[in-house]
């Protein structure tokens, strides 16, 4: 489904990303898993499109990226939910949804019922500011904002950062519902237990480098690759 080849990527100058080679199947949950400042965002960004691909080769459904703008990308199907969550603090969070609302779809559109079904306490909470939502609800929103446009594959930078744990029980168990319903998923997490209990298997990044490629059985009975590459 989507292809990443030999990426370089970086800002200005210098490359954050070293000939990274990712794939990711249809229906797959994959992980990126990676410290502080090892090249996860920077992935998704050259995803989008946020950051150019200097050197490399990126397609999404057979169709090469190169070129296409990140609109056409989200279009496409690429649902981006980012690590800074950016949903509009001054519009309710109904007002959030609706301007997310993309009707063109191949499967079963994303609608509001739908989506306070998955996230009830948004429903609850339709005419709240989203600046006044606590972390996890800003974080279930910039989600749910996500959902509305009816991505094939969700990529999420970090959503269990900063985030209690009780909350990110929650998430976790909204985003296998997620994966259940045959969303193909990208995780980049720092958060081993999380990204396990989600994906099928892990890429690890390390400065900007695939360290590791496998299932997470394989990286568990590698210790030395996982205190190489993480934090643990
Ligand atoms: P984090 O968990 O901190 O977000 P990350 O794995 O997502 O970590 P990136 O944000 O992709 O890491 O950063 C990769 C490298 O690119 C780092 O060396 C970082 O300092 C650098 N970098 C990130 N954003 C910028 C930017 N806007 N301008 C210049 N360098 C950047």
């Amino acid at each position: 489904m989507l292809e990443l080849q030999d990426a370089y990527a970086g800002y200005g100058d210098g490359h954050a990303l070293f000939g990274v080679s990712i794939s990711v199947k249809p229906g797959e949950a994959v992980g990126i898993l990676g410290r502080n400042g090892a090249g996860k965002s920077t992935t998704l960004k050259t995803i989008m499109g946020l950051v150019p691909l200097a050197r490399g080769r990126l397609t999404f459904l057979d169709r090469d990226l190169a070129g296409m703008r990140t609109f056409e990308r989200s279009r496409l199907g690429l649902g981006y939910v980012p690590e800074d969550r950016r949903i509009f603090p001054e519009l309710t969070v109904r007002e959030n949804l609706d301007t997310a609302v993309k009707p063109e779809t191949d499967g079963t559109p994303w609608t509001l019922d739908r989506v306070f079904d998955l996230f009830p306490a948004l429903g609850e909470m339709q005419k709240r500011a989203g600046g006044l939502l606590s972390g996890g609800e800003q974080q279930m929103l910039s989600i749910a904002r996500t959902l509305m446009g009816n991505p094939r594959l969700l990529l999420l930078d970090e959503p269990s950062e900063g985030l209690a744990p009780l909350v990110i029980r929650l998430l976790r168990t909204q985003i296998l519902r997620l994966k259940d319903e045959g969303i193909t998923i990208m995780l980049c997490e720092q958060n081993l237990h999380f990204a396990m209990a989600i994906c099928d298997r892990v890429y690890i990044i390390d400065t900007g480098q695939i360290g590791f490629a496998g299932s997470f059985e394989e990286l568990e009975s590698n210790p030395e690759v996982m205190r190489a590459h993480l934090t643990v």
